[in-house]
């Protein structure tokens, strides 16, 4: 259920529905907007009754909410959501490039790659310092030597840094140093870490789960929302199938889906879905004239040595090249 209150209602109003819903043991989301002031009815085991509300000073509709995901959802929001991070914003209107290394393998390789992403266009940059691995034995990040070396690249280049939580053990430590916390595609259905993530003051990059449906990858979204931050971006990076061809399949699909669904910003990374750079200028032409909001993309000055990835990784003059090649059809799209 969302109570809609007029464009009028007083603090006192919105307090006098936020009380009654809480009265009945429900939880209560109040969710500002620009037009108007809508409050969330959480926590509710079957339907509301809307004249709880309607006869209520400054309520102007009562509407249930009909997907199990009521936060993410545009029935909740209509108006997209765009996340701001320093002076770089996310969602509609913006196409907002992150890039860099797989994994953060020291301050001079951070920089090197950080300062030619920089020149041709990157708003963010990326980088793990804690890696999830398929092999224990391969390497898994520098941990918060990592982290200090993304903090001094964020400050020689003044970009916003994009960096994964991968446990709960790590997370307070990646919350102190990045601007937005990423969740990798293998922790999309970690709950526990979701509820933490709910309880960040920092933005949320939520990768799809490599074998998620849309609604399991909504869902998972929600848990951070309704721990209370609001500010979470989506992004699809392949899912597992049949081919070979590629490391994932890139579902394009999702991007018209997910904003038809949902008002939160989405973000196609190329990279993880192809694992070949070949395909990666190609998928990221793609993205951007399905409309997705940015791309995120990883660039390594030296692949062949890279730890991590390397493969998939572009040299940094097909990272210029895809810059180049992205903003017409973003500038077409948009116009
Ligand atoms: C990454 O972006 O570094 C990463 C590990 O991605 P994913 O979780 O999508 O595999
Ligand atoms: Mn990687």
């Amino acid at each position: 259920m969302l109570v809609v209150m007029d464009h009028k209602a007083t603090p006192e109003e919105i307090e006098a529905v936020v009380a009654t819903i809480e009265a009945k043991g429900f939880m209560a989301r109040p969710i500002p907007g620009g037009h108007r002031v809508a409050i969330c009815v959480l926590h509710n085991h079957g339907p509301v009754e809307p004249n709880l509300f309607l006869s209520m000073p400054g309520v102007k509709e009562a509407i249930p909410v009909t997907h199990p995901y009521k936060l993410v959802s545009r029935e909740s929001q209509p108006d997209d959501t765009v996340i701001h991070i320093g002076p770089v914003a996310v969602g509609n209107g913006h196409l907002t490039i992150i890039a860099g290394p797989c994994a953060i393998e020291d301050a001079e390789q951070a920089l090197t790659i950080a300062r030619h992403v920089k020149a041709a266009g990157a708003h963010l940059f990326r980088g793990g310092a804690f890696k999830p691995r398929t092999s224990p034995y391969a390497f898994q990040g520098l941990g918060e030597e990592g982290l200090q070396i993304l903090a001094r690249v964020r400050d020689e280049t003044g970009m916003p840094v994009v960096t994964e939580a991968m446990d709960h053990e790590v997370f307070d430590l990646v919350e102190e140093y990045a601007d937005v916390i990423q969740i990798g595609t293998r922790n999309m259905q970690n709950f526990s870490l979701l509820r933490r993530a709910g309880r960040a003051a920092k933005p949320i990059l939520l990768k799809r789960g490599m074998s998620a449906t849309i609604e399991e990858w909504l869902m998972a979204a929600e848990y951070i929302m309704e721990g209370g931050n609001a500010q979470v971006i989506l992004c699809e990076r392949g899912v597992r199938t049949f081919a070979h061809h590629s490391r994932n399949t890139l579902d394009l699909s999702s991007i018209p889906v997910v904003q038809k669904e949902s008002h939160l910003p989405i973000i196609v990374d190329p990279s993880h879905a192809a694992g070949r750079r070949g395909q990666v200028i190609p998928l990221s032409r793609a993205a951007v004239a399905v409309g997705a909001h940015g791309l995120m993309v990883e660039v390594h000055h030296a692949p062949e040595k890279a730890l991590s990835d390397g493969a998939q990784s572009l040299y940094p003059a097909q990272f210029e090249d895809l810059c180049r090649q992205i903003m017409p059809i973003f500038a077409t799209i948009n116009s």
